[in-house]
Parts: structure tokens; C-alpha cells; sequence
């Protein structure tokens, strides 16, 4: 439990915004239908929000990780919990949301809960892949800070299509069918063959992917997308998922998309 945790957060506190925004964002993931039962989850670095005297509070429950990540020693994120429901982060974000703390070693973590309710559960299953990629931006000293994973209908759709094998076959689609991914994400989108989820070798393969991307499809299952907030990692999942649902729409309609170059 976290000190000031213990009446909700102060209203001031930049944290607090931060809760309300993972809250706000998890609804739209809801509401767009990407994120059955328990599926999709969203980490965000806070090491430089919160006061770590404040964590301190109580007894902490450590857990080992799958590999070391150098570059996060000491480093906080707020993350989703395994099994919770996207719908239900929105409506109660701090019974759903843990702090984790990687540990100095770089091989253990520690849990924080946000609420006093806290029934003892675990970060995300696929903290590997969220973690594999922080951890990247924390060797780069880039400005991400958000990773947000999600089932985005009209991109598992794609990906069902025995043409769309690659990245190349998917950004022939996605790159065309739109003109805001010209603007915002002109050098398409990754693509991850299926891979079990949860592991350290989907996170490998994956992280390679986001070396020219910021959004990644991961074969018949979903899409992760990076920003430096979260609205940023959310806005780039929409643009890419309106993308696909105008080619499928077109194709429903009897129409084949003609090639087009928006820049
Ligand atoms: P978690 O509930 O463990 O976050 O898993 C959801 C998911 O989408 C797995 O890919
Ligand atoms: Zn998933």
C-alpha cells in the first residue's frame, strides 16, 4: 500500500492524473470492442512521479521476472493486473492498476497496490513484452513512456487473410487506405507471426518490430502500439485499426481498394 494512497490521491498529484487517464483510455479500448473478458493491457513508466518514500509502505510482495532488464533497475510502472477486465480499469481504476518496482538487481519486481481492496494479483502476462520494451527506451533515452496492447478486430481480421503474411503485405493495405497514416505513421506498421503470448521470445520478436514502427500487429491475436502518453499510444491504434476496417468495409461491399499513394 502506498502512504498517500491510503484516502485515494491527493487531486493535485500528477499521478492521480495519469490513474484517470489509464482509466479513460482502458474505456475506449472497451468501448471500441478491442478488449473482450480480460484482453489488452497497458503499462506506463512513473518512476519520476511518484516519491519513492511513499512506497515504502507495509509489506511488499517480490516476484522474479523471465530475464533481467538492465536498463530498469529501480524503475516504476503502473500496469494493468492479469484477468482484469478493460472495462472494469475504467470504472475502478485502483482496484485493477498495481505499481511494480523493478529491483535493483534487475531480475525481481515488487508489487504496490493503489487500494486497500487489493486481492493479490499480478501484473499483466504479457509484462515480458511491455518490460522488453521500456527497457529499450531506457538504453535510447527516448520520450515513450506508454505501451498499450489491444484486440483490435479489423487487424486480427487482416491477418486471417492468407495474402497478409508480413509487414510488407500488410502496409500495401494499411498505408493506402488512408491518408492520416501518411501523416502520423508514415512508415507503416510491424508485423509479428503468431507467437505464444506471454513469453520472452514473442517480446523479442516484437521489440524488433517496433525498431521501425510504433504500432505492431501480432498475427491472429491483436496490436501493441508505443507513445510518449497514453492518448498518443491509443491515437495511433485507431488511426491503423480505421485503416483496415475501410479496406474490409470496401471488400464487404463487393469493392476491391485500388492502389493508392497518399504521399
Ligand atoms: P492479461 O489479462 O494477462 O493482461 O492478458 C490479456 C491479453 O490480452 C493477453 O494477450
Ligand atoms: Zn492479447
Amino acid at each position: 500500500m502506498i502512504s498517500s494512497m491510503k484516502n485515494g490521491f491527493s487531486a493535485d498529484s500528477k499521478l492521480s492524473t495519469l490513474v484517470d487517464d489509464v482509466a479513460t483510455v482502458a474505456g475506449y479500448l472497451w468501448e471500441k470492442g478491442w478488449a473482450e473478458r480480460n484482453a489488452g493491457n497497458i503499462s506506463v513508466r512513473i518512476t519520476d512521479l511518484i516519491a519513492r518514500d511513499a512506497l515504502r509502505v507495509g509489506a511488499q510482495k517480490r516476484y522474479p521476472l523471465p530475464v533481467a532488464y538492465p536498463y530498469l533497475q529501480g524503475q516504476l510502472f503502473l500496469v494493468t493486473g492479469t484477468e482484469k477486465r478493460m472495462r472494469d480499469v475504467a470504472k475502478n481504476p485502483l482496484e485493477n492498476l498495481i505499481i511494480i518496482e523493478i529491483e535493483e538487481n534487475a531480475n525481481h519486481y515488487r508489487v504496490y497496490p493503489l487500494s486497500e481492496k487489493f486481492d493479490s494479483f499480478l501484473p499483466t502476462s504479457e509484462l515480458p513484452t511491455h518490460l522488453l520494451l521500456h527497457n529499450a527506451w531506457a538504453q535510447r533515452k527516448t520520450v515513450e513512456r506508454v505501451v498499450l496492447h489491444a484486440h483490435v478486430t479489423s487487424l486480427i481480421v487482416l491477418t486471417h487473410f492468407d495474402e497478409i503474411v508480413s509487414a510488407s503485405s500488410l502496409n500495401k493495405i494499411i498505408l493506402q487506405m488512408h491518408p492520416e497514416m501518411a501523416t502520423y505513421l508514415p512508415h507503416g506498421i510491424g508485423f509479428v507471426p503468431f507467437e505464444i503470448p506471454g513469453t520472452t521470445e514473442i517480446a523479442t520478436v516484437t521489440l524488433d518490430a517496433f525498431r521501425e514502427h510504433e504500432v505492431v500487429v501480432w498475427q491472429k491475436h491483436g496490436a501493441f502500439s508505443i507513445g510518449k502518453n497514453l492518448y498518443d499510444a491509443f491515437d495511433k491504434m485507431d488511426i491503423v485499426a480505421k485503416s483496415a476496417s475501410i479496406w474490409l468495409a470496401a471488400r464487404q461491399a463487393g469493392v476491391l481498394p485500388k492502389e493508392k499513394k497518399y504521399s
